[in-house]
């Protein structure tokens, strides 16, 4: 039988904690397991090299995202390597063979009407130019008026939404960030 195991792919904006070796381990024990059965089995991850948070790390310590990116998916393998994980190919978001196998993908579901363009308002701020992560944006829940991040209230437990927030400062300047327009991709009604 040919298995097919699709691994968590870790952010390269930080280094592992013990926390993510434990979402990770639960597909390398998959792996084993079907190949000491004698199945064939491609087990694939690798690091996520795109995103907000790499280019806000890269600009605090004044280097390029591509090198906070390359940082730690070098100590990303070197730690699977040490802890014998047993990928057969782990590789890189920003790798050349990745984007066209998403961008292939990407086309066949929007050629197919399995995902659409929506606009939604996220928080923005204008003294940085960029649209914030959920967890950039901090301020005071609106449920138990304590300090809460975008996604969560850590006091009362509760998901918010960023703009929520009852005051709001953006985490990288302290600004207050403002509601703006902008376009995702979101799936089509049950394709998932
Ligand atoms: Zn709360
Ligand atoms: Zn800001």
């Amino acid at each position: 039988m040919n298995i097919f195991i699709g691994g968590a792919w870790p952010y390269a904006n930080g280094s592992l904690h013990l926390g993510h070796i434990s979402s990770l381990l639960s597909g390398d024990i998959l792996a084993r397991y079907y190949r000491a059965k004698g199945d064939e089995v491609l087990y694939v991850s690798g690091s996520d090299c795109n995103g907000t948070p790499i280019s806000i790390r890269a600009r605090q310590e004044g280097v390029t995202p591509r090198e906070i990116a390359n940082k730690f998916h070098r100590e990303f393998c070197h730690c699977f390597e040490k802890l014998g994980f047993t990928y057969d190919l782990y590789t890189r978001t920003d790798d050349l063979h990745h984007h066209e196998i998403v961008q292939k993908i990407f086309q066949k579901l929007l050629a197919n009407n399995k995902i659409y363009k929506k606009t939604v308002e996220q928080a923005y701020c204008s003294t940085c130019t960029q649209f914030l992560p959920d967890r950039y944006v901090e301020g005071t829940c609106p449920h138990c008026g304590k300090d809460a991040r975008g996604d969560q209230c850590d006091e009362c437990a509760t998901i918010l939404d960023p703009l929520d927030l009852l005051t709001k400062r953006c985490k990288i300047c302290g600004d207050e960030p403002a509601g703006k327009d902008t376009e995702h991709f979101y799936w089509s009604e049950h394709t998932c």
